[in-house]
This record gives C-alpha cells, sequence and structure tokens, in this order.
C-alpha cells in the first residue's frame, strides 16, 4: 500500500514540477522562505502521516528531540486556545528549514501555487499578500491578474490557476487509480495530541 502511495506521489510531484515551471516568473520561493510552514492547519491523511514519521525516524536524536518538544509545545498552545480555529507552526520546521522535505505530505508539495476554488474563481496564496508568490503580477490585495502588470513584465507564460485543493488532490478516485487509502484526513498535529 504504502509502494502505491509512493507511486502516487511521483505522479503528484511530476505534475507539480511542470506547473511550478509553467508559473516560474510569479514564484519566489526559496529555502529559508518558511511562512507556508506557520500559522496554519496542514491537512494530512494517515498514510502521509505514516510517511512523515518513516522519514522523521531517519533524523538525527537531536533534530527528533526537537521536534518532540515542538509538539509539547504546540499542545500547550491548543491547551489554552478555545477559538474556532488552531493554528501553529509545522512541529516538523527546524530553523525555518523541513527536517523531512521528502517525505512531507501533499499540502506541502502543491502549496505556492495559485489555484482554483469552488466557484472557478481563482486564487493567489496568502504570500502573495506579502510581495513573494504571483505579487508581481496582481492586482494589490486581490487575486486578480493584472492586465497591465503582465504587459509591462513582457512574459508569454500568463499566470494559471490550478485544481490543487487538498479535497480534490486526495479524493477517492485517485485511490481507487493507485490502490491505495488515504485514511483519516485531519490537521496534522491531531496525530499527535
Ligand atoms: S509558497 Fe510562499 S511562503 Fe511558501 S516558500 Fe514559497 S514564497 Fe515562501
Ligand atoms: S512538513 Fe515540512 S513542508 Fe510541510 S509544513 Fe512541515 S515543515 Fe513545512
Amino acid at each position: 500500500m504504502l509502494n502505491n502511495y509512493l507511486i502516487y506521489l511521483k505522479f503528484l510531484d511530476e505534475k507539480f514540477a511542470k506547473f511550478f515551471d509553467k508559473q516560474k516568473p510569479y514564484i519566489f520561493c526559496k529555502k529559508g522562505c518558511a511562512k507556508c510552514c506557520k500559522n496554519a492547519q496542514f491537512p494530512y491523511s494517515e498514510i502521509e502521516i505514516f510517511y512523515l514519521m518513516k522519514g522523521a525516524k531517519l533524523l538525527s536524536h537531536e533534530i527528533q528531540e526537537n521536534i518532540k518538544q515542538n509538539v509539547e509545545n504546540i499542545r500547550e498552545q491548543k491547551s489554552k486556545f478555545d477559538g474556532e480555529r488552531f493554528l501553529y507552526n509545522c512541529p516538523f520546521l527546524i530553523d525555518d528549514v523541513c527536517s523531512v522535505y521528502n517525505y512531507r505530505g501533499i499540502v506541502c508539495r502543491s502549496f505556492g501555487l495559485m489555484y482554483k476554488v469552488a466557484d472557478g474563481k481563482n486564487k493567489v496564496p496568502f504570500c502573495c499578500f506579502q510581495g513573494l508568490n504571483y505579487s508581481n503580477v496582481v492586482e494589490e490585495g486581490t487575486s486578480i491578474v493584472s492586465g497591465e502588470k503582465f504587459e509591462n513584465l513582457g512574459l508569454e507564460e500568463e499566470p494559471l490557476a490550478f485544481n490543487i485543493s487538498y479535497e480534490f488532490l486526495t479524493d477517492s478516485d485517485f485511490e481507487k487509480g493507485f490502490n491505495f487509502k488515504f485514511g483519516d484526513k485531519k490537521p496534522m498535529i491531531e496525530w499527535f495530541l
């Protein structure tokens, strides 16, 4: 079953590599930019967390201890939280670098691209509003592509929005097609609480 999930991950990685490549002029991701690993929920299915933990077990004792401490800290923050949507920094983020990069889940692989939402509209990743991805081509404070900005960039490849919602990428059709099961899905931290 894990092998089939890995085949699916490879299939996704190839697709995302093409998408990111197409959108290169609008993407400002770089190592050490970890804004998308903070203040979020990080949906993870059972098979994704299983694979993530496989990677975590290969880390040095020191890093594993750091991760455990991060989980403890988040547990404490959560116990004091009484709002509706608990957000946290990913416990696997160490010194602003993903400690389990090759083992990361689906949401971590797709983040950063412009995407389509249920009503067919396009949405930019939140980092656009911090001067990062797509900020050079959308109207300030919106997800609307500016014809003027696009023209000024003198590029051939238009910014595109992709169907990369977590719900879509973990749809049961993919389970059937690749012959594995995602299992339960929940915010990453809940697998550890
Ligand atoms: S998606 Fe945005 S926040 Fe995440 S690494 Fe790329 S530029 Fe940084
Ligand atoms: S698993 Fe890695 S890429 Fe995903 S949120 Fe955590 S630190 Fe970021």
